[in-house]
């Protein structure tokens, strides 16, 4: 079962969020049906946004990520709301690179260089816009330069997924600290510190899980769990209304010229079938809402 543990530890001074994503992972596998390669670089994005999703203040905020790199895996999107319920894509799900030279799946070539950027949907203001440069690919570092130089808060981030022979995800997970405005020096040493020896969180997710970890790794800790999920919001209803949104003459151009209106959700790779009766439908019930 995916967790999230959150809250306060060393002395109070800084906060952990500790993820377990596995089902999350296999779940975006089976929908995308991932190479290795691409299931890592997809599934650290899916943990690092379900953190950041996580410090969504709401009900109803909503935010997405893209990694927009120039590496073999192409574009990367994440989206997910306050509720932890996410969702992703990567352009190339086919993706492959041969091991990099620690013997492990070159994340960084799958990604590349380029730009990460966040937009936060939160109440009726404007959306929040950050971005910054992607520099590592191995992506934990670059969520972790995002909150420092986007956000100015101080991050550590560390991100695994582990893929078993079978292709399917045997171990996901990831373990974030952000310093509190009063955290001393000593605090953020023995953060710094456990951080380093978790290069391998995937292994730790697969052996002992996120609770066994969280209850061995800090002994003064308050806790709250949350529950992340895989979960795409489309409908025939959010399709509908997306589609509304178009204007009568230009669904009666499309489908006219096409026969059909086909629309494909990348999230789920569902796809969303409409006819002129559909859009005759479609048009009137938007026309009756209205009143
Ligand atoms: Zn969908």
């Amino acid at each position: 079962m995916d967790i999230l543990y959150k809250g306060v530890a060393f002395n109070g001074k800084i906060s952990v969020t500790v993820i377990e994503a596995t089902q999350m992972v296999n779940e975006a596998i089976k929908i995308h049906n991932l190479s290795p390669l691409a299931a890592a670089a997809l599934g650290r994005t899916l943990i690092a946004s379900t953190f950041m999703a996580s410090t969504l203040k709401s009900e109803g905020d909503r935010l997405s990520v893209t990694l927009n790199g120039n590496g073999v895996g192409g574009h990367i999107v994440v989206a997910g709301d306050s509720n932890l319920n996410m969702r992703g894509y990567i352009d190339n799900p086919q993706c492959e690179l041969p091991l990099n030279s620690k013997g492990k799946l070159d994340v960084a070539g799958c990604v590349g260089q380029g730009r990460l950027t966040v937009v936060k949907s939160m109440g009726l203001k404007d959306p929040y816009t950050g971005s910054c440069n992607i520099e590592s690919g191995e992506i934990a570092e670059d969520f972790a330069a995002y909150y420092t130089f986007s956000e100015q808060q101080p991050t550590g981030m560390a991100l695994g997924v582990k893929i078993g022979t079978d292709l399917n995800c045997v171990g996901a997970g990831g373990v974030i600290f952000q310093t509190l405005p009063d955290a001393d020096d000593d605090s953020i040493e023995k953060a710094e510190q456990l951080l380093y020896s978790l290069t391998d969180i995937s292994s730790i997710i697969q052996n002992e899980g996120a609770k066994t970890f969280v209850e061995r790794a800090f002994d003064d800790y308050t806790f709250e769990t949350f529950k992340p999920r895989y979960n795409c919001i489309c409908s025939n209803e959010y399709i509908s209304g997306m589609l509304i949104t178009l204007g009568a003459k230009e669904l009666y151009d499309t489908v006219e010229k096409q026969g059909k209106i086909e629309v494909h959700c990348h999230f789920c790779n569902k796809d969303y079938v409409y006819y002129k009766e559909d859009i005759d439908s479609l048009i009137l019930n938007s026309i009756n809402k209205k009143g």
